[in-house]
């Protein structure tokens, strides 16, 4: 079980394993247990998500490529993420609902990403995780391919630690893969990789974020990408002198409180009022 930074996850997971166990004990014989819906996710909830594709795409975070979910507000065994689209052009009607080994319990004719399997493989062992992003934002993937090490630049990019685990697909997918994270078992070994990190990076892919809401993953998905490009200017001119690893868990204690002031900055550009 990974630590969480927070040290909430003993709480977290005591309340994830007793709704896994209602839900268990209320499906209706006969049935499988993935087959219904939870009750309706919270209307905010599917705003927020909805805002979040297209602030993602308005960022250069995704382009038509990429993924966010959130863990539902009703059942944490469930996920909702969009159907298999350009994130930008989401809507409510877009959100389907996943149980955790990732199979459509709401489908009605809707297609699912393909890397699905990311969001529940890491929502299974991080019961402290409500939102995740995968993207394959361009300035993290030189840091992806090498041995340079993404580390935080500023006080704002502190959530990235003493720098992201770096996921080495050939482990489980072989030599061969089209390097997608296609199914449960590819979802786990990344889910392992990231550990109790806020980002993983993807060796040939991309990388991804996670976080405690929908807006604290947005977050973290835009500045890794902003801290990347930093971070190679910095590279050209010179040796970096990063935040350390107290520095970095400082500021992120701080940046937590604080995510609703871009938040709101980058939903109007999207959602005008
Ligand atoms: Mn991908």
């Amino acid at each position: 079980m990974p630590r969480c930074p927070c040290g909430c996850i003993f709480g977290r997971r005591a309340l994830l394993v007793s709704a896994l166990a209602a839900a268990a004990v209320s499906a209706p014989v006969g049935r499988a247990f993935a087959a219904e819906p939870a009750a309706a996710a919270d209307p905010a909830l599917i705003d927020d998500l909805v805002a979040a594709n297209r602030i993602l795409y308005d960022q250069g975070v995704v382009d038509g490529f990429g993924h966010i979910s959130a863990r539902h507000n009703k059942d944490p065994a469930r996920y909702l993420l969009s159907r298999s689209m350009a994130p930008a052009l989401v809507t409510a009607a877009d959100i389907m609902e996943f149980d955790l080994d990732s199979n459509p319990v709401d489908a009605r004719g809707r297609t699912p990403y393909l890397e699905r399997f990311i969001h529940g493989e890491i929502y299974k062992v991080r019961p402290d995780v409500m939102a995740i992003v995968h993207s394959h934002s361009p300035a993290v993937l030189p840091f992806a391919d090498t041995n340079v090490k993404l580390k935080p630049m500023n006080h704002i990019a502190g959530f990235l630690g003493d720098g992201p685990p770096v996921f080495e697909i050939r482990a489980t997918a072989g030599t061969a893969s089209d390097m997608l994270v296609r199914n449960n078992d590819i979802g786990r070994a990344l889910a392992k990789t990231l550990g109790a990190s806020s980002v993983a990076l993807m060796r040939g892919h991309g990388s991804v974020a996670a976080a405690q809401s929908v807006k604290h993953v947005v977050f973290r998905a835009i500045y890794t990408e902003v801290n990347a490009r930093t971070e190679i200017q910095a590279l050209t001119i010179g040796k970096p002198n990063f935040l350390n690893e107290k520095e970095a868990a400082a500021a992120m204690k701080t940046n937590d409180a604080l995510v609703d002031r871009p938040w709101a900055l980058w939903k109007q550009r999207v959602v005008p009022k």
